[in-house]
């Protein structure tokens, strides 16, 4: 019976304009990866960690989380989240009972919406997702860029992380849709008819994506320090194939 959190971290992050992995883009000097991980070690509520890396930088990230201080398995993710996603899944362990799924973009989440997400899990439900109301007017356009209708601003919500769910609700997700991407693991659980609740969400768990979102980020950090606590532990490793779980 273990909470297990899974950290795609293998993205490129071409939109942040660098030339690092975003999860290793620094803000107050840290990269957001050791942020993330610790902050779901700080939640006091996950029993273990696995980060899918990019393979090229899989070691520059143990080095980062040994610094950090924060423990973490490590795996080399895929081309697109939905595979890091699913090697990360493979490396859970067959004792994991609740698994979340949680972007290293989102390094600011603080611990209560990591609670709130486990505790939901473990009170029943098979999918919960952190939510935002949206505060714009959203439109849907065609491919031209022609307004096509303009959905209940009030129907809609934005979708965060961790997103928690049963481990074999996931399991049978990601077995079920072998081929396919998504931008969030809840879309493929709903595809299986499997209902996914929510819990508030916080704006300071806003995926960090563009230099407009780091700039956020460096001054959510300035003005209310890192919502995480650091915690001593024994440091990542890299998963070997075959190593028992
Ligand atoms: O690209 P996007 O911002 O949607 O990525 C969301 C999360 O998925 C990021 O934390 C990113 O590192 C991760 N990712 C991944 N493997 C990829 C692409 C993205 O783990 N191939």
């Amino acid at each position: 019976m273990s909470v297990v959190a899974l950290v795609p971290a293998a993205g490129r992050g071409e939109r942040l304009g660098g030339s690092v992995p975003k999860a290793l883009v620094p803000v107050g000097g840290e990269p957001l990866l050791a942020y993330a991980v610790r902050g779901l070690h700080s939640s006091g509520c996950i029993d273990r960690v696995v980060v899918a890396a990019p393979p090229s930088h899989l070691d520059l990230m143990v080095d980062v989380l040994a610094r950090a201080g924060v423990e973490a398995v490590l795996v080399a993710g895929g081309p697109s989240r939905t595979q890091s996603v699913r090697l990360a899944l493979d490396a859970a362990g067959a004792d994991a009972t609740v698994v979340l799924v949680h972007d290293a973009a989102r390094a600011f989440t603080p611990a209560e919406v990591i609670r709130a997400v486990v505790a939901a899990v473990e009170a029943g439900a098979q999918a919960v997702i952190p939510v935002l109301p949206v505060a714009d007017t959203l439109k849907r356009v065609d491919p031209a860029g022609v307004v096509v209708d303009t959905p209940n601003r009030a129907e809609l919500r934005i979708a965060q992380t961790p997103q928690g769910f049963a481990a074999d609700v996931l399991r049978r997700a990601y077995a079920a849709y072998p081929e396919d991407s998504t931008t969030d693991d809840a879309g493929l659980v709903e595809r299986l008819g499997v209902p996914v609740s929510t819990v508030p969400g916080h704006p300071n768990a806003l995926k960090i994506t563009t230099p407009f979102d780091l700039a956020i980020a460096e001054a959510l950090l300035a003005t209310c320090g890192p919502y995480v606590a650091f915690s001593a532990t024994k440091g990542p490793h890299v998963a070997s194939p075959g190593e028992p779980r």
